[in-house]
C-alpha cells in the first residue's frame, strides 16, 4: 500500500479510532489496501496497551533487567549495590546520542555481574517472566550467552541448568535462546554452546543465536558453527542486517537459520526481500534498539511500510528492555504513532510471532486462541 494512502485513511480514522472503545477484527486479509465500504479500522495506544496477548521472540536476558530486578539479583546474592535509582538506571540504559552497536553493548557490562551464579540466573528469569506476564505477554523466547556467565566459576551447562531451572518455575512460557558470541578468541567456547544445546533441546532449550558487534565480526567468519548447529538438528536464528548490510542476511539464510534477528537492512536490497518470502524466513524486528544504535534517524524511516507491501514477514520485538527502556507494548506504539496500525496488521504482526516462535505446535495453537479472544472482546 502506498504510504500517502495509509496517511490519507490514518488521519480520515484517527479521531474515530481515537473514540472508538471497541474493536472487532475479522479474519486478516491478504491485500491490506482499504477499498471503498471495507474501511480499515486503526488501533489506538490505549488497545495496545490493554491487549493482553504479546510475544517476544527477540529478548536478551542481560539487557532487560530492570533497577527492581537488579536490585533484587544483588540482595540474593550478597552484592552491595551502593547506588540510586538514577545511578542505576545509567548502568542498565542508554543515553541518547549513543553512537552505534558497539557503544550500546557497553551496557551489558553491568546487568553480567549480576548473573554469574547459578541462583542469580534462575531468579533472573523468573523475575523477567513475571515482570512480562505482569505487562500482558502470553509467551516470551529469552535469550542469552551463556558462556558471559562463567566469570566466577560456573561452567556452561551449570548456566544452562539453571536457566531451565528458572523457565521451569517461571509465570509464563518461555523458551531459551542460547547465543554464541563474535569475537576472535570465543569459537572454542561457541562450540561448547552448540553442543550443549543439542543436548538440552527440547528439555527448556530451543535453539541457538549469534550476538555482539556485528561489523567488527561478520557472520561468513563462523560458519562452522552453524554448520554444527544443522548437523545435530539445532535450529537457530542468527542477529544480522543490523550493523552489517544485507549481504549479512544473505549468508545467515545460506546457513539454514530459521529467523533473522533484526535483519531490517533487508530492506535495501529487492530480491532479499523476496528471498525472504519465498523461503518463509521472518525477521525479529526491534525498532528502538534500531534507534538507539543509529540505523535509522527516525522512526518514520522504518521499513515498516515496505515489509507490509512486500509480504515479508516480521515480528514485534524489544531487544533489550531495560538498555532500550522499552518493551513490545511500546514497540507497537511506536509503530502506530508512525505509521497507524490497523487492528489486522497488530494481529497479523501477533500471529506472525507465535508462527515463528519455536514453541510446540500445541503451545502454538494455545497462544493462537489468546490472540483470537484478544481480538473478539474489547478489555
Ligand atoms: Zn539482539
Amino acid at each position: 500500500m502506498k504510504l500517502f494512502v495509509r496517511r490519507f485513511y490514518a488521519m480520515f480514522f484517527a479521531a474515530i479510532a481515537a473514540v472508538t472503545m471497541g474493536f472487532v477484527v475479522t479474519s486478516c486479509s491478504d491485500d491490506d489496501t482499504p477499498s471503498t465500504g471495507d474501511a480499515p479500522q486503526y488501533i489506538t495506544n490505549e488497545q495496545l496497551a490493554r491487549l493482553g496477548c504479546y510475544t517476544d521472540l527477540h529478548l536478551h536476558l542481560d539487557g532487560s533487567m530492570s533497577i527492581q530486578a537488579a536490585r533484587k539479583l544483588a540482595r540474593l546474592q550478597d552484592i552491595t549495590l551502593d547506588m540510586s535509582d538514577e545511578e542505576l538506571r545509567k548502568q542498565l540504559q542508554v543515553e541518547e546520542g549513543c553512537k552505534d552497536l558497539d557503544e550500546y553493548l557497553e551496557k551489558f557490562d553491568f546487568p553480567g555481574k549480576l548473573l554469574q551464579t547459578s541462583v542469580g540466573i534462575t531468579e533472573s528469569i523468573k523475575i523477567l517472566a513475571q515482570e512480562l506476564k505482569d505487562m500482558g505477554y502470553i509467551y516470551a523466547e529469552i535469550r542469552f550467552a551463556p558462556q558471559k556467565h562463567c566469570q566466577k566459576g560456573l561452567t556452561q551447562r551449570e548456566v544452562i541448568e539453571a536457566s531451565i531451572k528458572g523457565r521451569q518455575e517461571a509465570a509464563l512460557p518461555v523458551s531459551l535462546i542460547l547465543c554464541c558470541m563474535r569475537g576472535d578468541d570465543t569459537h572454542e567456547e561457541n562450540l561448547e554452546t552448540v553442543r550443549l544445546a543439542a543436548e538440552y533441546l527440547d528439555k527448556g532449550v530451543s535453539a541457538i543465536d549469534i550476538a555482539g558487534a556485528e561489523a567488527l565480526f561478520p557472520t561468513s567468519a563462523f560458519a562452522d558453527l552453524f554448520q554444527l548447529a544443522k548437523a545435530k538438528n539445532v535450529p537457530f536464528t542468527i542477529h544480522a542486517g543490523e550493523a552489517d548490510g544485507p549481504e549479512s542476511v544473505k549468508v545467515a539464510l545460506d546457513y539454514g537459520a530459521r529467523r533473522i534477528g533484526h535483519g531490517v537492512r533487508s530492506a535495501e536490497d529487492a530480491s532479499l526481500m523476496q528471498r525472504l518470502v519465498d523461503e518463509g524466513i521472518t525477521l525479529e524486528c526491534c525498532p528502538t534498539s534500531n534507534l538507539n544504535t543509529a540505523i535509522f534517524q527516525s522512526i518514520s524511516l522504518y521499513p515498516f511500510p515496505l515489509f507490509m507491501e512486500k509480504k515479508v514477514k516480521f515480528t514485534v520485538n524489544s531487544d533489550n528492555m531495560a538498555v532500550s527502556a522499552t518493551n513490545v507494548i511500546r514497540e507497537f506504539q511506536l509503530l502506530n504513532n508512525a505509521f497507524h496500525l490497523t487492528t489486522d496488521e497488530v494481529k497479523q504482526l501477533l500471529e506472525n510471532s507465535i508462527s515463528a516462535s519455536f514453541a510446540s505446535e500445541s503451545l502454538k495453537e494455545e497462544l493462537r486462541a489468546k490472540v483470537n479472544k484478544a481480538f473478539l472482546q474489547d478489555k
